[in-house]
């Protein structure tokens, strides 16, 4: 059983730089009482003055007693993600409360072929759930669409590779929107309806497909794959738009 969702106090174990603009802190969560992939927290950040922010963040890691991952791309301008990136440090702490999310959650209890389509910092909760499906006995097969701008902007990129390499049942491709690699046969642009598989009816019924980024990216996947046959309810989708307050 999983308690009430409340405020807790975590301490920055470790941090991971994934790309010059990205980070992921490792936390230590005291009594931590586990997630499924895809669910978020929400951090609160107060100054010395008393005042707070609070912004949701998805949650990397795959299930761990005690720990947590958050990987955190820096929004310029930003109020929080600044220095989650920046600022941050091993030993700082802050409060958290989670998970948080029942709709966009994928546990090894799901059968179903999966098709994660993730722009940006929406690989994140994606990530935990390939995390996750290596982790388990489960051998449903994962299709991951990462969209970056470019592949000095992909987070997790040597584990994604290794992923891909190691696991057959786990397709990984890429869609770069402002340049790729020189061996590309694909031009730089934004995800449309050629990078998306085409399957049979009876295929596309039987999916789980989980579309993660900002909000005009996660709107356009949608439409696309809409448009291609796949039924709604087939589609859950998360938005990473401004969580401010
Ligand atoms: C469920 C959920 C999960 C999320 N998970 C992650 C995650 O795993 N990693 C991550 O890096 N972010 C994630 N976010 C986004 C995160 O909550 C913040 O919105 C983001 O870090 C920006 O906060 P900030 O305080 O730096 O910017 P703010 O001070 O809130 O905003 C500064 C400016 O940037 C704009 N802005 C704010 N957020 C975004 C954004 N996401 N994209 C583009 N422009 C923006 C604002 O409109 C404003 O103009 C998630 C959001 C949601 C709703």
């Amino acid at each position: 059983m999983r308690g009430p969702i409340r405020w807790r106090r975590v301490r920055v174990a470790e941090t991971l730089s994934e790309t010059r603009t990205a980070r992921t802190l490792v936390l230590d969560v005291p009594g931590w009482p586990g997630h499924d992939a895809g669910q978020h927290v929400d951090v609160r950040l107060t100054a010395e003055d008393g005042y707070t922010a609070q912004r949701s963040y998805s949650i990397a890691s795959a299930d761990a007693r005690d720990r947590l991952e958050l990987t955190i791309q820096e929004v310029s301008a930003g109020e929080v993600s600044p220095y989650l990136v920046q600022t941050v440090e091993v030993g700082d702490e802050f409060e958290l409360r989670g998970p948080v999310g029942g709709w966009f959650r994928w546990t090894s209890a799901v059968t179903n072929p999966v098709l994660l389509i993730g722009g940006g910092s929406g690989i994140v909760p994606l990530m935990a759930m390939v995390r996750a499906r290596v982790r388990s006995v489960s051998q449903a097969p994962f299709h991951l669409i990462y969209s970056a701008r470019t592949p000095d902007h992909v987070l997790y990129a040597n584990e994604l590779f290794q992923v891909a390499t190691a696991t057959n049942d786990i397709k990984i491709e890429f869609v770069f929107t402002r340049g790729g690699l020189p061996e590309d046969a694909r031009r730089p642009g934004r995800l449309t309806s050629v990078d998306l598989p085409v399957l049979d009816e009876s295929v596309r019924d039987g999916m789980r497909i989980y579309i993660c980024g900002p909000n005009g990216f996660v709107e356009s996947a949608s439409q696309l794959l809409l448009a291609m046959g796949h039924p709604a309810a087939t589609i859950r989708t998360e938005r990473f738009g401004p969580t401010g307050g």
